[in-house]
């Protein structure tokens, strides 16, 4: 199991986060954000793959690249595309479905399923392909706490949360990607008991399998529930947060910290350098020094710097990514901005 990821688009440009949670059996992509160009980035197929678009929010740096996704899965036929976003997504995403003169759109599949983020409940729309996209069907709303992480999606693999965050006029969602804690033999002991390795092992593994179960090791009938027991280790989940466009208030700042607390790698925008720190509260926004400060209270694995502002020079940049590092030590730009690693 693991999580692998790609920050899109370079720095100065539209950013977005590809992440891919592989179990093993098997691979689950996501995408946060989709702004110009950042679609275009990846390839037809693993476009076509991704189940989850997840919007932190709908300024157009975010979604201008939103035709491109679309054009690619409007009449996806295997399985729904997935929509998340704060308050206005059915709006805005309905809007955007029916900015085309449709044709030939009867008769074919596809299903858009699209989920509004709020303080107190998660909305939630379905679209169709076939009715090219004119019918809004609103779906039963869930609850949720305020102020509270949401957990949005979770499954035997992992779970998605979000958090919603300030962003001046409009709310700015977080999102945090958690992979469940994985179940591995250990491989010692299971020489140690003199066992032999065998087709067995998966069903002790396999957590569709009861306690109860028994399995043959040797010729010898044994309880799953007792060889889970002796064999198992648990190993802790990778994690990884993507947040973007917001300013941390006194009012939130503590419970973005625990929710952060120990997640291996934060994805964070930088937009601005300290000394314009004026400018990013007014635009509501990070700064180098206050996103190092972020991850050092959060104990996060690394930090990793995007969505930073094409006002400044490439020298300045690399500035930015020391202005971070001498807050927080493990602090880089995304791999293949290489050029600008000091
Ligand atoms: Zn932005
Ligand atoms: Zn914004």
């Amino acid at each position: 199991m693991s999580i692998s990821f790609k920050v899109l688009g370079g720095p100065g440009e539209d950013n977005a986060l590809h992440a891919v949670v592989d179990t093993g059996q098997s691979l689950h992509p996501l995408l946060f954000d989709c702004g110009e160009g950042c679609a275009a980035r990846l390839r037809v197929s693993e476009c076509q793959a991704i189940q989850h678009l997840c919007f932190s929010h709908f300024h157009m740096d975010h979604i201008a690249g939103f035709d491109t996704f679309f054009r690619h899965n409007f009449n996806r036929p295997d399985q729904p595309v997935h929509v998340w976003g704060p308050e206005q997504s059915i709006d805005v995403l309905y809007h955007r479905f029916r900015g085309f003169s449709w044709n030939l759109h009867e008769g074919q599949q596809g299903e858009w399923r699209v989920h509004e983020i709020l303080e107190t409940r998660i909305k939630e729309a379905a679209f169709f392909t076939t009715e090219a996209f004119a019918q809004l069907h609103e779906r039963q709303a869930k609850e949720r706490t305020r102020c509270q992480p949401a957990v949005i999606l979770a499954d035997a693999a992992f779970r998605i949360e979000a958090f919603i965050l300030n962003h001046g006029t409009t709310p700015s969602i977080g999102y945090r990607l958690v992979e469940s804690d994985g179940r591995n033999i250990d491989t010692t002991r299971l020489a140690e008991l003199g066992m032999q390795p065998g087709r067995w092992l998966g069903k002790v593994t396999d957590t569709a399998v009861p306690d109860r179960d028994s399995v043959l090791v040797g010729n010898a009938p044994r309880r799953v529930g007792d060889l889970r027991k002796q064999l198992i280790v648990s190993r802790p989940g990778a994690s990884l947060a993507y947040l973007t466009d917001f300013a941390l208030t006194d009012h939130d700042r503590d419970n973005v910290v625990q929710w952060l607390k120990g997640t291996d790698t934060l994805v964070c925008e930088a937009q601005y350098r300290h000394d314009d720190a004026s400018l990013a509260a007014r635009n509501h926004h990070m700064t180098t020094r206050l996103v190092g400060e972020l991850a050092r209270d959060a104990e996060v694995g690394e930090l990793i710097l995007q969505h930073i502002s094409r006002r400044y020079t490439t020298a300045e940049w690399r500035e930015m990514l020391t202005e971070a590092r001498a807050i927080f030590t493990n602090t880089r730009f995304p791999d293949g901005w290489d050029f600008f690693s000091v």
